[in-house]
């Protein structure tokens, strides 16, 4: 009998594979393993409404059971792939079993950096990556009053608008002098003044210096020598990369699993996606690795469709959403450094977007309240036309317009 295709990891990625393989006509032997003990669900909501208790698991997973039954997927749930071997082609699993493959999708994504802060290991000091996380920091959350999140990147932010509007006293503790840095400083002053609006204390500029408490967390410590009495924190300060399965064979590793436009790794037959994957983008014409959802999804279904012999670049401009309280703030494609920026719309009303040109090529937007533009722009950018800047900032000109007639 032929040998599967097997995945490596049974969330976003893992899930978008098997499903196109099946879907694109792929009728042979699949394998999906993942470590985590239930079928693939949405990471996004756990920061969100599943961590508020609007939406339970069962509305945030991809598929139940017997939809991966029906189409034929044998799934190796609760079981951790631990050595590849892709000279033979197999894959060896820690229950004990050993699977060969004629193709293999690394899609194993990320776990949370915990750095050797004192006392990250108090019970009390969360991290959120998995369902199984959430149900611990929601559980915390229902009993405890005061919490300090570590960390306001797009989910340490998300998690501190979540407690607070679940009714807890929240602090935060950022380094950098704005939340979600990495979206530039007006992003950065409007969430701000949410978390401020909101009652959360921020603590920007500063960094915990330890976690404080005998074997359960009493307070936390920061550098700036504020003593935060807490019932729970969580941190949130990054994610790297699992990419332990390709060490120690010729699969090349580099900040994530490098692969080329087509998903390829350098071992035959294998290939990745997803957060773990540092990816060429035809685009941007360099390696970059992506931590979205929607990214996931996408590129693991090209990979997909590249098993299948498609022969297919993945050169999709990358699309984010986060939701901080009421507020939703997307962002799309790759500035670059030196480029020109256009604004349309007023950050007061908080309904404005910003727009990145290398040349006279949209390159890149991020924006709030105005959610039209960036999906627009996300439109522009794979369209790859030259826009008038004048054109960007003026908001009487409709983006659509400035669309390549079809
Ligand atoms: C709380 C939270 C909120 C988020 N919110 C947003 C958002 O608002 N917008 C957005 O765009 N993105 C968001 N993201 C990011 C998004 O969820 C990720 O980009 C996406 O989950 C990546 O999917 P993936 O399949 O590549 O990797 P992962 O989701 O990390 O899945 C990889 C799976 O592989 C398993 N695995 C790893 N190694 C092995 C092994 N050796 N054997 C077996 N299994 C293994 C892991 O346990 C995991 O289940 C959020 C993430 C989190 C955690």
């Amino acid at each position: 009998m032929a040998e599967p295709i097997v995945v490596i990891g049974a969330n976003t990625a893992g899930d978008s594979a098997v499903t196109t393989l099946r879907r694109e006509g792929y009728r042979g032997p699949l394998v999906l393993v993942g470590d985590e003990p239930q079928p693939p669900y949405q990471r996004p909501p756990l920061s969100k409404e599943y961590l508020r208790g609007t939406r339970d698991l069962e509305a945030i997973r991809y598929h139940d059971l017997a939809h991966y039954d029906e189409h034929e997927v044998e799934m190796r749930l609760g079981v951790r792939a631990t050595r590849l071997d892709t000279a033979q082609r197999r894959v060896h699993l820690d229950d004990g079993s050993e699977l060969g493959y004629q193709q293999l999708l690394l899609a194993t994504g990320g776990r949370n950096r915990r750095p050797p802060i004192p006392g990250i290991g108090l019970e009390g000091v969360h991290d959120l990556r998995t369902v199984a996380d959430a149900d611990a920091i929601r559980a915390a959350a229902l009993t405890g009053r005061r919490a300090v999140v570590v960390g306001l990147g797009l989910v340490g932010s998300e998690v501190a608008s979540t407690l607070r509007q679940m009714g807890l006293e929240v602090t935060a503790v950022e380094p950098q002098p704005t939340p979600l840095a990495a979206l530039g400083d007006d992003i950065g002053r409007v969430v701000a003044e949410l978390h401020r609006e909101h009652g959360v204390e921020l603590l920007l500029g500063d960094a915990v210096a330890a976690f404080e408490g005998q074997e359960r967390l009493s307070a936390v410590r920061t550098r700036g020598g504020r003593r935060l009495p807490a019932d729970l924190a969580v941190v949130g300060l990054g994610i790297e990369p699992a990419v332990e399965l390709a060490r120690g064979t010729t699969i090349e590793v580099d900040d994530g699993i490098v692969v080329d436009e087509r998903c390829r790794t350098h071992a035959p037959g294998v290939y990745a996606a997803g957060d773990v994957a540092s990816h060429h983008h035809p685009r941007l014409g360099r390696r970059v690795r992506v931590e979205h959802w929607q990214h996931a999804g996408l590129q693991a279904a090209t990979a997909a469709r590249n098993m299948l012999g498609a022969g297919e670049d993945y050169d999709e401009p990358h699309w984010f959403w986060t939701d901080q309280y009421d507020l939703t703030i997307q962002s799309v494609g790759t500035p670059v450094t030196g480029g020109r920026e256009v604004r349309r719309g007023s950050v007061e009303e908080r309904a404005v977007s910003w727009f990145h040109l290398d040349g006279a090529r949209l390159v890149a937007a991020v924006g709030m309240g105005r959610p039209r533009d960036i999906a627009l722009a996300g439109r522009l950018i794979a369209a790859g036309v030259e826009v008038d800047p004048a054109h960007l900032a003026d908001p009487t000109v409709r983006l659509r317009d400035l669309l390549p007639r079809p």
